[in-house]
Formats: structure tokens, sequence, C-alpha cells
């Protein structure tokens, strides 16, 4: 789950990592009463899950009530890189010194935690890396072992930033890396990362993702929730407690784990299809979350032909064929299925969904995942 800026904020506070006061606004008023609050010169900033805010006009500074009445009124509503502006947050303007760039993710390869480092912030990243990779100083955290603050503060010399801001910055990072860590995220990132003419040293972004999977120990984040930007698809397979990611194509997909998934995406794409969806219906896929799965499906507009790639290993292919036949009766489906039903007594279970008697125009059965990919594809593209 992403949090908004004010949300990351409100987080990173938790951790004492410091940051300007002020307030979320959802009307022109409310902005005026937080900028009253937090006191002259403010930022009245933009609340939108997207980067590059500030050189979209998202982010203004305002001397007084006039300029906070002027600027919110112009940035609510406004459209930034496909997002609506709903809410602004508006904080006590800092002045800058230099800006720098920390965050801390999981690299997965090297099974460590990563830390990112540069002192050249408040750019994106992606940019950086491109131009100058060498201004990006990364350094592999073992979580056993975790990142003191002297690691902290050597990291900070090897990326340049300037001796007053080692101190303050190190300090920064130990504390991001315990959000980061123990707030379980799975991204924490700090651009721009600020210091200020006192020498102090301060976020002045964030960005923070949280591990969907880590909820369950985290009741706090259901006031998160309630804000998370869903589409309708999304918001419908969420309610159903499937694992869905909505994407713009036409071909729906239903596979089970996680892995088979993304392998079923990248094999529609390579065969000239674009998916629709994401969608993990886990190992025990009954008649009713296959039922589920369809009719999330089903309800997005943009989907011309459905593959089903089902592996069965302790899913079992007699119980996903039931569930398809059964989903089938319950689902009035726009678009075709094309399946791929292979693993454990997968014979049984295509044998289940010949004897339904669903029309190949249907339904029909295909030997590979290849081979499904390109009939749904091909009926997709038709
Ligand atoms: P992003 O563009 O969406 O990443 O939004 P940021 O919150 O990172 O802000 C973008 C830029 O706006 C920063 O890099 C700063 O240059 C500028 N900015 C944001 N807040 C302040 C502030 O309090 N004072 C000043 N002087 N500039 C700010
Ligand atoms: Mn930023």
């Amino acid at each position: 789950m992403d949090l908004f800026e004010y949300q990351g904020k409100q987080y990173f506070a938790r951790y004492d990592i410091p940051v300007s006061p002020g307030g979320p606004a959802d009307t022109v008023d409310e902005a005026v009463k937080e900028a009253n609050q937090a006191g002259y010169p403010v930022v009245v900033k933009a609340q939108v899950q997207v980067g590059g805010r500030g050189k979209a006009g998202g982010i203004k500074l305002a001397d007084n009530e006039a300029e906070v009445r002027e600027h919110a009124g112009n940035i609510l509503g406004m459209d930034i890189k496909g997002h609506t502006v709903n809410r602004l947050w508006v904080e006590k303007a800092s002045d800058i010194e230099d800006e720098y760039y920390a965050s801390f993710t999981l690299d997965r390869a090297a099974k460590k935690h990563l830390l990112m480092l540069s002192a050249e912030g408040g750019v994106e990243i992606e940019a950086v890396a491109e131009s100058n990779p060498d201004a990006i100083v990364k350094l592999h955290i073992d979580p056993v072992d975790g990142l003191d603050l002297e690691v902290a503060r050597q990291s900070c010399i090897k990326a340049k930033l300037p001796e007053t801001a080692v101190d303050g910055a190190a300090e920064i990072l130990v504390k991001l890396y315990r959000c980061y860590t123990e707030g379980d995220c799975d991204l924490a990132e700090i651009n721009p990362l600020i210091l200020k003419p006192t020498g102090e040293v301060h976020a002045l972004d964030a960005k923070v993702t949280l591990d969907n999977s880590a909820a369950y120990r985290h009741p706090e984040w259901e006031a998160f929730a309630a804000t998370e930007v869903l589409d309708d698809r999304e918001q419908m397979a969420k309610e159903k407690g499937l694992q869905y990611i909505g994407l713009d194509g036409s071909v729906g997909i239903i596979a089970n784990g996680a892995g088979l998934a993304m392998s079923t995406l990248d094999v529609v794409n390579q065969v000239g299809g674009t998916a629709a969806n994401f969608l993990d219906i886990g190992g025990g896929a009954n008649a009713d979350v296959m039922a589920g799965a369809l009719e999330v499906i089903n309800f997005d507009e943009n989907v011309v032909s459905i593959l089903i790639n089902i592996f069965g290993g302790i899913t079992r292919g007699e119980e996903v064929a039931k569930g398809i036949v059964e989903a089938m009766s319950r689902v009035d489906l726009r678009a075709p299925i094309v399946i791929r039903l292979d693993g454990t007594n997968a014979e049984e279970g295509r044998q289940i969904l010949l004897d339904a008697g669903i029309p190949q125009e249907k339904l029909r059965s295909e030997p590979t995942m290849l081979e499904a990919a390109l009939a749904a594809v091909s009926t997709a593209n038709a």
C-alpha cells in the first residue's frame, strides 16, 4: 500500500524523523486554517501518489493568507499525470541550503536491505541513475546486523554530503532504517532530504510503501487503507479477498500462484497481447474463489478474452474444473475463456469441463501455457 506524502510524514514522525509542522486540507478554507496554524511562509502541496508534483505546478510557496487561497484554489482539482488532487498538505516552508536523496528498499537478489544515498537530491533518482550513477551510494545491509550510526556516517561521507550535514543525515538514516524495518515498509524514501542554513537536516518529502503482508500486525494501518487509491475493479477484488492488480490490457488473467500469474502476463505479452490484470487465486481455488475472480474480470469492460492458467500442485484439477463450471453457471460472462489446466488430476479436470457441455466458443482447453495464451490473445486482438 502506497502512502500519500502527508501519511508518510505522519509515519516518519512516529520514528522521530524530523518533518515540517503542517496539516492536511480538503478545502481552501481548511488550507488557510492549517497555514495560519503552521505560520508563514508555507508550502501548499498537492497530495497525489505520483512524483514530479513540483514541476507540474502542484507545489507552491505562499507568504500570506491571500496567496494560500490562490494556490489552494488552483491546486485542488488539478490533474497531475492522471491523478486528481483532492487533498492538500500545508506545511511551514523550509529554507533549503542543499537537497539529498535517501531510501531503503529490499534487494531480493542480494537478500539484504539496500540503502541508496545521494548528494544529488530533489530530482528523480532514476534521472541521477541515468546521468550520473556514481553519485548514488549503495549499501547493502544485513538484516541481522542492522544499520549502526557509524556505518551510516561513512555512507554520508562516501556520498559526498557536506561535513555539516553528515551527523544530521546519519541520524536520520538510522531512524529511517528503523521505520523501514520495524514499520514493515517495502520502500521508505526521502527526496529531498534537506540541509537547512541552520545546519539541521530534515525530511521535506516522504514516499512510503507499506508491506501489505504485514498488515495483520499493524491495526493502525486501517486509517491509511481508507484513503488507498484503488480503482473500482481493485476495490471489488479487495472485498472478495483476491490478490488482484488492475492493468489496462484486454486479456483477463487468472492463475494460481503469484509466480505463475506473472509468467502468464509475460507469455501474453510475448505473443503480442496485453494483460487486463494480475490475479493470483492462490492454492485453494474452490468454486467461490473462481466465481469471485470471474466476477471481477467480467466487471472490467476492457476484457475481451479470459485466460485461466492453472498448474495443480496442491490444487487439484477436478476441484478447479468444478469451480469453473459452477462459477460459469453463476456469472454471465461477456468474454470467452481459454484454459490451460495441468498438474495434479488435470485429466479428470479436463473431463469435467468437457462433460459440462459448455460450447467451445465460451470455454476451450489448450494443452500448454503458450498455446492457451496464443488462443486468448488472438481472440482479444481480433
Ligand atoms: P515532488 O516534486 O513530488 O517530489 O515534491 P517534493 O515534496 O519533493 O517537492 C519538490 C520541490 O519543491 C523540492 O525539491 C523543493 O525544491 C521544493 N520545495 C518543497 N517544499 C519546500 C519548502 O518548504 N521550501 C522551499 N524553498 N522549497 C520547497
Ligand atoms: Mn520529492
